[in-house]
């Protein structure tokens, strides 16, 4: 029993140390050999050595192997594994892999996370942030352009087209700014904290619009007519690819562009009749030139044999007779310019194609790409924002509010909201920073990108739900001194674009990443497509037979680690605030990919139906990836003791949720057998990661009760002000005043309850006695008296008379 013990346990070290084919022969001959002289009974000899020789003979002997085994599983994998279809091929393919594929290897190597360049802002971005950026956010006045005047003003429509906000991806050499991801991220971010309504105006021209295709697919003339008017805002671009019947199934577009024969400039050329019918379109009521996404058909077959040619994109002037624009959505309290564009036989000549008609048939592929990157980038940007003014706000806003004659924010109850409101707005921020400086060394990050869309938007709806239980009635009112209500009522608009937040984590996150980022999913499945059978069987044995090995070791480490409570993992350095989260990472990422790939294997191209599967296996790599921008972010800005408790918080948080979801995956797995065996190997010793404790939480709320380093980094980026007229500033403001004022205030109430000052006086007249008997000083006194009114402006609402309000008819 001993020897056998023994031996288990050295398979197991060997199988954690990713043992190759020698390692294991000799174990597996040490093994019988042992067990011939220990219990010689001839049945169980026979078949142990007929074990052994076939085991022997698929690690030793490649040919053998593939004859007799790799052919029989090179026809069921061909027969199981998922069948794409062509938009499916092309958004899997689209963009590169980079931290999302060290987390599906299941051996993360955290000294190349950590020695990633931290992301930073040049001295020219961090002018052009506290320049043009803190100017325009100055300048936002959020309430007049959402309830009075439904748009942004005129002169604000001017100050980002001369600033260069509409060319901010666009390189200098066209006149754009050229700014890096980080920048354009930061940008968005900051305007987002003022209005959101400016943020998406911004934010859309540099995201997933006319100006990234043409950078990337345009011609050259295109690109020298356009990016230089797009950077100055002489044409105001918008893309439209979404309709009434192709919302997330946007492959289904209805819209079409005939070839045909047609008179352009006086002349016969060929060209398409294009009809559209799109909603939705952000700026295209204001749009000059309409980026168009739809299907070509070449009947007859004027350009080449193929009918059927795909996907394609048009840059089309709106001036173009025949192209409808103009009329307005209202996107719930975000006023900006969004709206339906439609056209009939609307003829355009060929040249209107992006890249022209070597493009024809390439719009997936052009759009999977700039997704990549446009959607790593807006909205997690604009999530971000969310989560950092809470924290502001919410912070200020339950130092200074009282009741029950304390702050509100020294009450357990509240501080529960609040801690999640500083550790998910960590996260976010860390999310953000790592995954632009991914995109700033040049990766075009698809599965990351889907892994931010979904989790900073899912967050900033947990944020902002939190701020406004804190702000209650002030959060409710709306007005111009209402800083939270417009941010609560972007939320659903923030959950629904550039991938609705449902389709994203049940079909996208894990769906996309299986296949991309996996190490050897893709190469099998292009081996098992190969025409040349012979050709595909070699590579496909080659590249079967490192994965299985993959899948040894990771049940070698997943059971080790989780035995050891992920003690004897590597960490990339001794900090000891940081070094048991990278172990436990390690722990889960192994965890994941074991599973990941025996419900690949179990379940095949069924995988697309079970979308709670996907969606489960999709939150794990998510919150890996989460807590590994964290711990990077912690490291990256030298590992500050007083930010500690976001970063437990965090990194618990994530740890906790991935815990969760594999939890979840087993006990709804649809194998019970596999569920009980994967269970033993990636649970040994039960769950035992918990989310944090009270203490943690506290800690984070007493952070963004006080001005401190921690505070200014958590919210860094965000538009501040402490002018008591700005809606921001005013709170700001009065918590600054308050602090200041902490100790008198202390000093003022002991008197009162000592009894040392007269009953039912007004504050006035209680700070005149606290000075004439020598409690407080005049500068004291003052300084209470400031906070008091500071206070009690802050904590006002707007109401309005019937005559100010919009004119309703009755009847
Ligand atoms: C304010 C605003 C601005 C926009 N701007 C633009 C723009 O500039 N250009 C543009 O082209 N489009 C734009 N869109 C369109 C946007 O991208 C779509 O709204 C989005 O793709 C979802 O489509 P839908 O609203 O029709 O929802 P539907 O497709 O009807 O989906 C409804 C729900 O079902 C879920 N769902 C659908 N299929 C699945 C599935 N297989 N599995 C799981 N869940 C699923 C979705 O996640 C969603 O929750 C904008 C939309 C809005 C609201």
């Amino acid at each position: 029993m001993a020897l056998f013990l023994l031996f288990i346990l050295a398979a197991l070290i060997l199988a954690y140390l990713g043992g190759e084919a020698i390692a294991w022969s000799l174990l597996l001959t040490i093994g019988i050999l042992l067990y011939s002289l220990i219990d010689p009974s001839p049945l169980g000899l026979l078949l142990l050595w007929a074990g052994y020789i076939a085991a022997i003979t698929l690690l030793n002997f490649p040919d053998l192997r593939r004859q007799y085994l790799t052919t029989r599983i090179f026809g069921w994998v061909s027969r199981v594994l998922p069948g794409l279809s062509d938009t499916e091929k092309e958004a899997i393919a689209a963009g590169t892999v980079s931290w999302d594929g060290e987390l599906f290897s299941g051996k993360p190597n955290w000294h190349h996370l950590l020695n990633m360049p931290k992301p930073e802002l040049s001295d020219a971005e961090v002018a052009f942030i506290n320049g043009p950026v803190n100017e325009l956010c100055t300048q936002l006045d959020d309430w007049e352009i959402t309830h009075e005047r439904y748009d942004l003003p005129p002169e604000i429509w001017q100050f980002i087209k001369d600033n260069g906000f509409f060319g901010m991806i666009v390189p200098k050499k066209y006149g754009g700014l050229e700014l890096s991801a980080l920048a354009h991220s930061t940008a968005v971010m900051k305007i987002a904290t003022r209005s959101i309504t400016a943020a998406v105006t911004v934010m859309v021209p540099n995201s997933l619009g006319p100006s990234e295709l043409l950078m990337h697919y345009g011609t050259q003339k295109q690109r020298d007519y356009y990016l230089p008017r797009l950077a100055k805002g002489e044409e105001i671009p918008c893309f439209a690819l979404t309709g009434p019947q192709a919302g997330s199934d946007a492959g289904a577009i209805p819209d079409t562009g005939i070839v045909c024969k047609g008179e352009w400039e006086g002349k016969e050329v060929i060209g398409l009749r294009l009809n559209w019918n799109k909603r939705y379109i952000t700026l295209a009521p204001v749009a000059t030139v309409l980026g168009l996404a739809f299907k070509v058909y070449d009947p007859d077959k004027l350009l080449s044999d193929v009918v059927d040619r795909g996907v394609t994109c048009a840059l089309i002037p709106t001036s173009t007779p025949g192209v409808q624009t103009g009329a307005r959505h209202l996107p719930l309290n975000t006023v900006f310019m969004n709206g339906p564009t439609w056209g009939k036989d609307v003829f355009i000549p060929l040249d209107y194609l992006i890249g022209g008609e070597d493009f024809i048939g390439k719009g997936w592929m052009m759009l999977m790409n700039c997704l990549a990157v446009g959607r790593a980038i807006s909205l997690p940007a604009l999530a971000t924002g969310a989560g950092k003014l809470s924290s502001l706000t919410s912070g200020a806003y339950a130092r200074i509010r009282e009741q029950f004659g304390l702050p509100i924010g020294y009450f357990e109850g509240v501080k529960e909201a609040l801690a999640p409101i500083g550790g998910l707005s960590y996260i976010m921020d860390s999310a953000r920073c790592m995954t632009a400086g991914l995109l700033d060394q040049g990766e075009k990050p698809s599965v990351p990108s889907a892994i931010l869309k979904y989790h900073n938007t899912e967050k900033m709806r947990k944020v902002v739900g939190h701020a406004m239980d804190i702000h209650a009635g002030r959060g409710v009112i709306k007005g111009p001194r209402n800083y939270i209500a417009r941010v609560y009522q972007a939320i659903p608009i923030s959950i629904t674009v550039e991938g609705a937040n449902i389709l994203t984590r049940s079909l996208m996150i894990f769906g996309q990443g299986s296949i991309r980022s996996h190490p050897y999913l893709l190469k099998e499945m292009e081996a098992a497509q190969m025409e040349d059978r012979e050709k595909g069987l070699q590579e496909f044995d080659h590249v079967f037979f490192k994965h299985i090995h993959r899948n040894v070791q990771l049940v070698g480490r997943s059971l080790m680690l989780g035995l050891t409570g992920s003690l004897i993992a590597e960490v990339p350095e001794h900090h000891p605030l940081s070094k048991r989260y990278f172990q436990h990472l390690s722990r889960f990422a192994a965890a994941f990919a074991l599973l990941s790939d025996v419900t690949l294997m179990s379940l095949g191209g069924d995988l697309k139906r079970r979308e709670k599967i996907s969606a489960r296996l999709g939150d794990c790599l998510s919150y890996l990836y989460l807590a590994s921008s964290v711990l990077k972010r912690f490291h990256d800005d030298g590992c500050p003791r007083e930010d500690a408790p976001l970063l437990d918080w965090a990194v618990q948080h994530c740890l906790y949720n991935t815990q969760q979801a594999l939890h979840e995956t087993l006990k709804n797995y649809p194998s019970p057998i596999l569920a009980i065996l994967m269970r033993l190997v990636i649970f040994p010793l039960g769950r035992n990661m918990e989310p944090a404790n009270d203490i943690t939480e506290d800690a984070i709320a007493d952070l963004l009760l006080h001005p401190s380093a921690a505070r200014d980094r958590l919210v860094e980026g965000v538009y501040r002000s402490t002018q008591p007229d700005d809606p921001i500033g005013r709170v700001e403001n009065a918590f600054l005043l308050k602090i200041a004022a902490e100790s008198a205030e202390k000093a003022l109430k002991k008197a009162i309850k000592a009894g040392k000052l007269d009953e039912g006086l007004t504050l006035d007249e209680q700070l005149q006695q606290a000075r004439e008997k020598n409690i407080l000083t005049e500068s004291e006194s003052q300084k209470v008296r400031d906070a008091a009114e500071a206070v009690d402006d802050a904590i006002q609402v707007d109401h309005f008379h019937p005559d100010e309000l919009p004119v309703t008819q009755s009847d």
